[in-house]
């Protein structure tokens, strides 16, 4: 069912084991979902261990380094991701490219790395408030999927983008939905410039503060094709609530 709607859950720097029962729960809930693809991407340390307990969800990391091995402290390779038991890698995030100081250019090796691995990936992007105010927000974000997107044959069936405004993450502030379709509507055309008709089935994710409240309305956008989900994403009530309206 390649078509179904893709719901992204990003727990970010949360959970311990404890966490995994919440896991469960969601993976419970997500076979009786099974028109919906279910995603999390918990921290690295839960990775393996969710991986062996899940059925109907794909577990990810929430970053990879661009290299396969070598001397960087404190960082994971996709590889690993991979041999852990990871499905895809969320690369690109607009905490990575804030707090980190991840350019387009390393997001994009990043991808191209997890894909080598042989893992999905899911590209973020998104403009910040000012650059919104100022009208450059699908200018500014259309130039960033640009330089982020990993370039290669036969890449497009793994790719994901996810169209995260910075403003809308964790503010409980939400992109209007004409504002999404907007810009849903560039990324597909910059998607189709650069793959050509392969370009056409790339997966849009929206993210910045769904939850079960807007996600109904969110997923509803032209051409939104799921949700890349935070804060929600940590319990199962809900996250499956948020699934249940894809
Ligand atoms: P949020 O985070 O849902 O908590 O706003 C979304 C994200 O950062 O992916």
């Amino acid at each position: 069912m390649p078509n179904r709607p893709y719901i992204v859950g990003n727990w970010k720097m949360n959970g311990t084991r404890a966490q995994l029962t919440e896991a469960r729960a969601i993976d419970r809930g997500a076979t009786r979902h099974a028109g919906v693809r279910v995603a999390i991407a918990p921290p690295f340390t839960l990775i393996a261990a969710m991986a062996a307990e899940v059925q109907a969800l794909t577990v990810g990391g929430q970053d990879c380094h661009g290299e396969v091995s070598g001397a960087f402290t404190g960082d994971v390779s996709a590889v690993m991701l991979k041999d852990a038991g990871a499905g895809f890698v969320i690369v690109g995030h607009s905490e990575r490219r804030a707090m980190h100081g991840e350019s387009d250019a390393m997001v994009r090796a990043k991808a191209e790395a997890a894909l080598d691995a042989g893992l999905e990936v899911i590209v973020c992007v998104g403009e910040s408030e000012a650059e919104r105010d100022a009208g450059q927000a699908e200018a500014v974000v259309g130039a960033q999927l640009d330089a982020s997107l990993p370039r290669g044959e036969g890449l497009v069936p793994r790719l994901t983008v996810a169209y995260e405004p910075v403003w809308a993450i964790g503010t409980g502030r939400v992109a209007a939905p004409a504002d999404v379709a907007a810009m849903h509507a560039v990324l597909r055309a910059k998607l189709v410039a650069i793959y050509g008709e392969d370009g056409a089935a790339v997966k849009i994710l929206y993210g910045g503060s769904v939850n079960a409240g807007n996600a109904a309305e969110l997923l509803a956008v032209a051409d939104v094709g799921g949700a890349l989900v935070g804060g929600a994403s940590l319990t199962a009530d809900s996250f499956l609530s948020i699934v249940a309206a894809a």
